[in-house]
């Protein structure tokens, strides 16, 4: 049985003061019993969250991290870095990183093996834009996201992966997906895994769906039989995600 994974994506937003401001009002509002659940904020806000959060079982993620050690690349930021600031997880290839810094199949894949190599749990994200969805090729192009994705990762390793399905159309816009659409694409994702690995693994990993999730809509989403959980942008800052987690 997979636990349920609920993670906030805070994106830009919320300065260190006003990031504790959010994790004292929600760190007591989310029941992490019934499901994991991960704050991932910007970087500069890391390690106040993580001192905040002491003695919670709720965890700190990064939102990207390069694929190097370290080095030549100003403005990036290292898992080791991270790791010793106390993160568990990071997400890798988020739709606004591909659409606007450059993200590549190819980096995705790069930063995924590091971040797992390292330890570091990464949360990838995959999803159509709307004009893939119309034209009805969203299960082929995630399948294609997938396995480029998990390139050269171990069946091993792959259990520990989680997958966040954000069709790009449902991100920020209020539009979400249907339960049965967004079931239907988990469910491919689901299946190419089975296809790389084996059902074991496929089994195991959890999938999430992002896109628009809200206190309302949350608990339908989260009951079909192959999303587990959600990565949730714009309701993450609000009082709208004790709801979501407990849904
Ligand atoms: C996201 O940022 O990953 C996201 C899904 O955003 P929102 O919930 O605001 O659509």
């Amino acid at each position: 049985m997979r636990k349920k994974i609920i993670a906030g994506n805070w994106k830009m937003n919320k300065t260190p003061k006003e990031a504790l401001e959010l994790v004292h009002n929600l760190k007591n509002k989310v029941d992490t019993d019934k499901a994991d659940v991960v704050f991932c904020v910007p970087a500069i806000d890391i390690i106040p969250v993580v001192d905040a959060l002491k003695g919670t079982n709720i965890s700190v993620g990064a939102q990207n991290m390069h694929f190097k050690d370290n080095g030549a690349f100003t403005g990036e930021i290292s898992a080791d870095m991270l790791i010793e600031a106390g993160v568990k997880y990071v997400i890798i290839g988020h739709s606004e990183r591909r659409q606007y810094f450059n993200e590549t199949d190819e980096t995705v894949n790069k930063k995924a093996l590091h971040a797992i190599e390292k330890g570091l749990t990464p949360i990838i994200c995959v999803g159509e834009t709307l004009e893939q969805r119309e034209k009805a090729i969203t299960v082929d192009f995630v399948r294609i996201q997938v396995r480029s994705a998990l390139k050269d990762v171990s069946a091993e390793q792959a259990r520990h992966v989680v997958i966040a399905y954000e069709p790009i159309w449902a991100i920020g816009t209020g539009v979400t997906a249907t339960s049965e659409q967004a079931q239907e694409v988990c469910a491919a994702i689901r299946e190419v895994i089975g296809e790389i690995y084996n059902d074991d693994v496929a089994d195991e990993v959890r999938i999430q769906y992002g896109g628009s999730v809200n206190g309302s809509n949350a608990a339908e989403l989260f009951s079909m039989p192959d999303i587990d959980g959600g990565l949730v942008g714009g309701a993450s800052l609000k009082d709208d995600f004790g709801g979501i987690v407990n849904y």
